[in-house]
């Protein structure tokens, strides 16, 4: 039994959104909303000595559910970028745009210049006394790389409502002093936004916490083109996995949504991947490392073969045995290797070279069917099948393979079979090790739901009976699509793909209910 929320009567009847407050009545309840609405959320801040402030599911979390929707703190241009729009951060177009009046910064027109957004570096920009005068638009600007800091450090006069949140995040200001980083950072914004604005209004130590805060919880929004970075509240609580329970989407208005592809129960910790969930096991290690300062030991981080597919690993040097290389000591990439099978190590070297020359061949390469299946063919040698370079190349050629419903129909036989068999394949893996690469997983499933859609045309047309199991896989899959880009705005290629998605689906249940 617990306190009602507002008559404080002993009872058994909780909230049932967030499962945290109790009320004596549906009146009660009522009653309490508007100020209970704020905070009604299905998950609790916890703090632990180990992880900090993070976030507890306080009751089994239903697939598909969003977990967590919020706007941002704040947001402005990345750190490196070329000169972009202060209102929208769209790009400029260097023939077609407007300077503010009372500053100077490039705005693409009148209706950007209206945004609040622009506020902060337009007010120290007047401060200072001289317009900036921004001329080169090609290629990333040194003045750009101050906007988002000095949007920081004036949230306080700019957006007070959201200051006091933005002082609660986690800056690491001290495990990053004296980094190689922190030190390009001091002389690229520290120093710089003080002598460039004429200001003493910010200490050292003030601009270099605001870097501190972005660097650590901003999220890169592909809402803008360039994407821009932003800074959500609730979201910087959720700690980092590898395999995490939340996906990440935004709406069209540069929102953040966290939300479950999957069951969540209650009790479990909230996570979404800091790091690229579809790199291997060294590249995401080294990425955290350098940008969020900590050695990952999620579950898929602990072990080599990365949840059984050995999705990082090599084949063994000698050719006859076939067992896998992998690193001796799971938390040591840069260690020597060793064949799982004969025992046999080899030199860092071996690993190295291989490596590189798959990735080199990747990103040089001209990006036909024709070459990816070279690439596989050649790379199958050193690699496993589920290994992430040949797993990039067989994401290409699931859409190389017929890139549209034409060139579907007059594909091989042998290269619909390929599409299929890629397309099952990768779905699979990654549902393991990725399960909230919604995007990617969601392009996947329409790709193989319109390859057996098109297989199944074909079977019937020789035997002249519609194969219904077919068509119920091709439904199946059609459906995991719209249920994985449910989320993406129509102004992404995956909100289209969701739409197409939607129709071809209506159209399967059509098709399978008179079958
Ligand atoms: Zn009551
Ligand atoms: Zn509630
Ligand atoms: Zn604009
Ligand atoms: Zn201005
Ligand atoms: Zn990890
Ligand atoms: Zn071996």
């Amino acid at each position: 039994m617990n306190p009602c929320q507002v008559c404080e009567t002993a009872t058994k009847n909780k909230c049932s959104n967030c499962n945290q407050v109790s009320y004596c009545s549906v009146q009660h309840q009522k009653q309490d909303w508007k100020a209970h609405k704020g905070q009604c959320y299905p998950f609790k801040i916890a703090q632990n000595e180990l992880l900090g402030r993070h976030l507890v599911a306080t009751r089994n979390i239903k697939p598909y559910e969003i977990v967590i929707k919020e706007a941002p703190l704040m947001r402005g241009p990345a750190q490196i970028s070329a000169p972009v729009c202060m209102g929208c951060l769209n790009c400029i177009e260097p023939n077609d745009h407007i300077t503010c009046d009372k500053c100077g910064w490039p705005l693409c027109g009148p209706e950007c210049q209206a945004l609040d957004e622009h506020r902060a570096e337009c007010q120290l920009t007047q401060e200072r006394g001289q317009k900036v005068n921004v001329q080169e638009f090609n290629g990333p600007h040194p003045l750009y790389t101050c906007v988002s800091a000095v949007r920081c450090l004036l949230i306080g006069e700019t957006n007070p409502a959201n200051a006091a949140k933005f002082k609660q995040l986690e800056t690491l200001e001290q495990t990053r002093r004296g980094s190689n980083q922190w030190k390009a950072d001091l002389a690229s914004i520290g120093q710089f936004i003080p002598k460039f604005f004429r200001t003493q209004k910010f200490s050292e130590e003030e601009i270099m916490r605001a870097v501190g805060a972005l660097q650590i919880n901003g999220h890169e929004v592909p809402t803008s083109d360039p994407p821009h970075v932003a800074v959500f509240y609730t979201a910087s609580f959720t700690e980092n996995s590898c395999v995490p329970n939340l996906a990440k989407s935004f709406n069209k208005h540069g929102h953040c949504m966290l939300w479950a592809p999957r069951e969540i129960k209650k009790n479990s910790h909230l996570s979404i991947c800091y790091s690229d969930a579809v790199w291997g096991t060294a590249d995401r290690q080294r990425h955290l490392m350098q940008t969020k300062l900590f050695k990952c030991s999620c579950e898929r981080c602990l072990d080599v073969t990365e949840l059984g597919t050995n999705y990082s690993a090599l084949k063994c040097e000698d050719r006859k045995c076939p067992g896998l290389l992998l690193p001796i000591k799971a938390d040591d990439w840069n260690g020597s290797w060793r064949c799982r099978e004969c025992q046999k190590q080899v030199q860092r070297k071996y690993v190295d070279g291989i490596l590189e020359r798959a990735s080199q061949d990747i990103q040089s390469m001209e990006k036909t069917a024709e070459n990816g299946f070279k690439y596989l063919k050649h790379y199958e040698k050193w690699l496993p099948t589920q290994h992430y370079h040949l797993s990039e190349v067989k994401i290409l050629q699931v859409q190389l393979i017929a890139k549209d419903q034409q060139e579907l129909m007059i594909l091989s036989d042998e290269h619909l079979q390929l599409k299929l068999k890629y397309a099952k394949e990768l779905i699979e893996l990654y549902e393991t090790i990725a399960p909230c690469e919604v995007r990617m997983l969601g392009t996947l499933c329409f790709e193989l739901h319109s390859a057996i859609s098109e297989n199944t045309r074909r079977i019937a047309l020789q035997s002249n009976l519609s194969p219904r199991e077919m068509l119920e896989e091709s439904l199946l899959y059609v459906e995991k699509c719209v249920n994985y880009l449910q989320y993406e705005s129509d102004i992404f290629v995956e909100g289209h793909i969701l739409k197409q998605a939607k129709i071809n689906r209506d159209a399967l249940r059509m098709v399978i209910r008179i079958s």
